[in-house]
């Protein structure tokens, strides 16, 4: 019987491998390049994952994981950042399915977590609202009962590639009190069903990634309603809990600080020793964020998220503060959409600047959503005083 290291060398090879030749070229090569992808490519890249059996590390195998240890899930996830595939896209394959599969029916487990693994579905988070964000328990979307089914009526916003997805998952208030985490239900909602209007909203960095989600007496089937009515508060935090430990990212931001330090080491100007020792801190503040998320994975990492979705936010921006950094005073342009070819017009331009503007704009939003970094810092001072 081969012993773990030579397992795990293997398994290390056989992922190289399928990286290099079954998963989809043409996705890497223009991630490569600073390309912009799009709806298709996500779907196509979890589609060639799930067909290899590697979809959703983190499933239980009765429901399509590959049924790998820690040691297996982590090597993965270092194999795909080497690889240089794209960033899965979280709110189905990591968001939802672990709910759906925790309190979901076995009917609703078999009408939604194999599209989410096969890559035929994209899914949306209808948590925030105009008046509550921080504030969630504010929310006034309202979902009454009438027979079979719920008329829901209320606004949904920030949901991020809302104009992407096929269903979307909404904390909704079911019960009679008009604020309060009690009332609140979990309900998913079909996207293409009469009376919802997607609008989109442009971002910082002047894509569409954002959109706002409105209801106007949708009606939606009552079974699909998650676990029990009025619990949607608790399923949500859960969530929000897998979320948290989710921004991580451990292995691509060490892959990020990889690829500073080699351009540093190439721009003598940059590179000073004010920026190597930022560089350095950063490297640290890394190496504690994978102490953190190696014991979240280890329990169940809820007393752990706030800490990780802080540092790994700030390490997030910290990160592409750097690669700013080494663009100096080139005055790179904002390019929202970049297809083939793009870097042709700019030659002077180094080609990880533009990519790097649009990260450094996008990363200022890691410490508003999934609970603002203030509210995690109340959330850790509560646990840690008992308050
Ligand atoms: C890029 C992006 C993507 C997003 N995607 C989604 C999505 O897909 N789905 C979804 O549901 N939502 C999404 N959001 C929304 C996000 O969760 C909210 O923006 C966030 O929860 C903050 O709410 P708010 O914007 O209403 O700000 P507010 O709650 O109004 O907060 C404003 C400021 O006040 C501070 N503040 C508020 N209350 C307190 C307090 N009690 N103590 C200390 N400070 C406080 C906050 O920290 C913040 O700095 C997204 C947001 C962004 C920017």
């Amino acid at each position: 019987m081969p012993d773990a290291d030579t397992s795990l060398e293997t398994l290390r090879s056989e992922i190289r491998g399928f990286f290099a030749k079954e998963y989809p070229q043409d996705i890497l090569a223009r991630l490569r390049a600073g390309e912009t992808l799009h709806r298709e490519d996500h779907l196509r890249s979890q589609a060639a994952l799930a067909a290899r059996g590697w979809g959703a590390p983190h499933w239980p195998a009765a429901h399509g994981g590959p049924g790998w240890s820690l040691a297996e899930r982590r090597l993965f996830e270092d194999e795909y950042v080497r690889a240089g595939a794209p960033t899965v896209v979280p709110m189905g394959l990591i968001y939802v399915a672990p709910i759906i599969i925790a309190f979901g029916t076995p009917e609703q487990q078999r009408r939604w977590l194999p599209d989410i693994l096969a890559g035929r579905s994209f899914w949306a988070q209808g948590y925030s609202e105009p008046h509550a964000g921080s504030d969630l328990a504010a929310l006034t979307t309202r979902a009454r009962r009438e027979g079979d089914e719920y008329v829901v009526t209320g606004r949904k916003t920030w949901t991020s590639l809302g104009f992407w997805a096929d269903w979307i998952f909404c904390l909704v208030r079911t019960g009679e009190a008009a604020r309060g985490g009690a009332g609140i239900s979990f309900l998913c909602i079909d996207l293409a069903t009469p009376g919802i209007t997607v609008r989109p909203i442009i971002a910082i960095d002047g894509r569409p990634h954002l959109a706002e989600v409105t209801f106007d007496a949708v009606r939606v089937p009552a079974a699909n309603l998650i676990g029990e009515e009025g619990q949607g508060w608790t399923y949500s935090k859960q969530l929000l809990s897998n979320e948290r430990i989710w921004y991580a990212h451990v292995e691509e931001k060490r892959q990020a600080l990889r690829q500073v330090r080699e351009l540093a080491a190439a721009m003598p100007d940059a590179n000073t020793p004010d920026f190597r020792r930022r560089l350095a801190e950063t490297e640290i503040a890394v190496s504690c964020l994978d102490g953190f998320v190696e014991r979240a994975l280890q329990d169940d990492g809820g007393d752990v998220a706030s800490l990780i979705k802080i540092l790994a936010t700030e390490t997030a921006q910290a990160i592409t503060e750097l690669s700013l950094d080494l663009a100096g005073g080139l005055a790179p342009p904002l390019l929202p959409e970049r297809g083939a070819g793009w870097h042709d017009a700019m030659p002077d331009l180094p080609g990880f600047i533009v990519p790097a503007v649009e990260d450094y704009l996008m990363t200022r939003a890691q410490t508003i959503y999934g609970g603002t970094n203030e509210i995690q810092k109340t959330i850790i001072a509560r646990a840690t005083m008992a308050l």
